[in-house]
């Protein structure tokens, strides 16, 4: 199969659908790739590095979605709409529901849309989303750390303390991928940490892999005061699966925070677990609300692309594989490519999305 590689052209994105090892993966087996010059440039990534894998490389982005399968990060933008033809595979991000523009075009223009975000194990898992996760919480933790350093706004704390000073207080609201991973590093850097959840199996976890190195508090107002008040640094990271996320920290609790306390809140892109909290953007990443610092990217794996170019595509690659090896029956021989099925040959093919858009599934 011919697999196509674009530029990513969304502004700030810098991350790339395919590394050169993925490529070697797909050409050793006799796929050919076309990548778009300077695709990887952004994720340190170089032509010559691809083209040592066996990729063709195009001077063109109408060259690379030429390809019978394109492999993106981001959804198509308008510019890239033009491209999308019947016939076609495309799989990458896609959120449609968000977007009905989007969902228009792929439906007017009949492509076949795989969403990584909607790729679903049978035990109920989201693969795909799972390795943002993973940066974004191992970030949270190094992020809440600079920010807690005077100049920066925060009280002046160092994470992990030094012998003889008492280390920083993390608190973790949610013990998912987001959290599990913002407290190993907190750990790792000396902190004293605390992890809430609503889930008993989850806490339980957390106490067996961390051989008890951390404390494990049921969610609930009170616990959440009690932790919140007297916590150096607090990371928010509650999902609840297709819905906003709660608030769990009020306006009204900041009044009893530590002054230059930081607050990381990492679910700020399902509207956030902390009252005070607004979408923020790398260039502008933070603003003071009662003397608490907020961090609240709604992209954070974006400062680290090429991280999290390498451990997207570690958890795609298997995928595009199949899609490359059997094309569209892979859809039908794998049921977590069904449930990333979002439009086909004109039809939506993702109930959520239909539903959300009232259209016809
Ligand atoms: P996850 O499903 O793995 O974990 C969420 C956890 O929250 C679960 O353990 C759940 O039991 C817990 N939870 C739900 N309600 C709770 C409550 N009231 N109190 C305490 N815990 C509660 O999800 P995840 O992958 O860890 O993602 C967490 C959030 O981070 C999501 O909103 C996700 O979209 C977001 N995220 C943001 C970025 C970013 O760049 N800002 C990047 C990746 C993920």
């Amino acid at each position: 199969m011919i697999i196509g590689l674009p530029k990513e052209v969304k502004d700030g994105e810098n991350r790339v659908g395919l590394t050169p090892g993925a490529v070697k993966a797909l050409t050793r087996r006799s796929h050919r790739v076309l990548v778009e010059a300077g695709a990887g440039e952004g994720s340190f990534l170089t032509d010559e590095e691809y083209r040592a894998a066996g990729a063709d490389i195009v001077p063109h982005a109408a060259d690379a979605w030429a390809a019978e399968l394109v492999v993106k990060v981001k959804e198509p933008l308008p510019s890239e709409y033009q491209y999308l033809r019947p016939g076609q595979i495309l799989f990458t991000y896609l959120h449609l529901a968000a977007n009905r523009e989007l969902t228009q075009a792929l439906l007017d223009s009949g492509i076949t849309a795989i969403a990584y975000e909607t790729v679903q194990t049978e035990d109920g898992k989201l693969p795909l989303l799972m390795p943002m996760s993973e940066v974004a919480g191992r970030m949270a933790t190094q992020v809440g750390a600079t920010y807690l350093e005077k100049h920066n706004g925060g009280r002046g704390i160092l994470l992990g303390g030094v012998p003889g000073v008492a280390p920083a207080s993390v608190v973790i609201l949610g013990g998912g991928t987001v959290g599990t991973n913002a407290a190993k590093v907190a750990l790792g850097m000396g902190a004293q940490v605390t992890v809430l959840d609503i889930h008993h199996e989850r806490l339980q976890y957390l106490d067996d892999v961390f051989h008890g190195r951390l404390q494990t508090r049921a969610s609930n107002e009170y616990n959440i005061e009690q932790a919140v008040f007297t916590a150096d640094l607090v990371i928010g990271a509650v999902l609840i699966p297709g819905g906003r996320a709660p608030w769990l920290v009020t306006r009204k609790m900041l009044a009893h925070m530590r002054k230059g306390a930081v607050i990381v809140d990492v679910a700020v892109d399902q509207g956030g677990c902390i009252e005070t909290s607004r979408p923020t953007t790398h260039s502008n990443p933070t603003f003071v609300v009662d003397d608490i610092v907020h961090y609240c990217v709604a992209n954070m794996p974006g400062a680290v692309p090429r991280t999290s170019t390498f451990a997207l595509v570690n958890q795609t690659m298997s995928y595009t594989l199949n899609l490359a090896n059997q094309g569209l029956d892979a859809v039908r021989t794998s049921q977590a490519l069904l449930h990333g099925l979002n439009t086909h040959r004109g039809h939506l093919t993702h109930k959520a999305v239909a539903e959300t858009f009232g259209l016809p599934y």
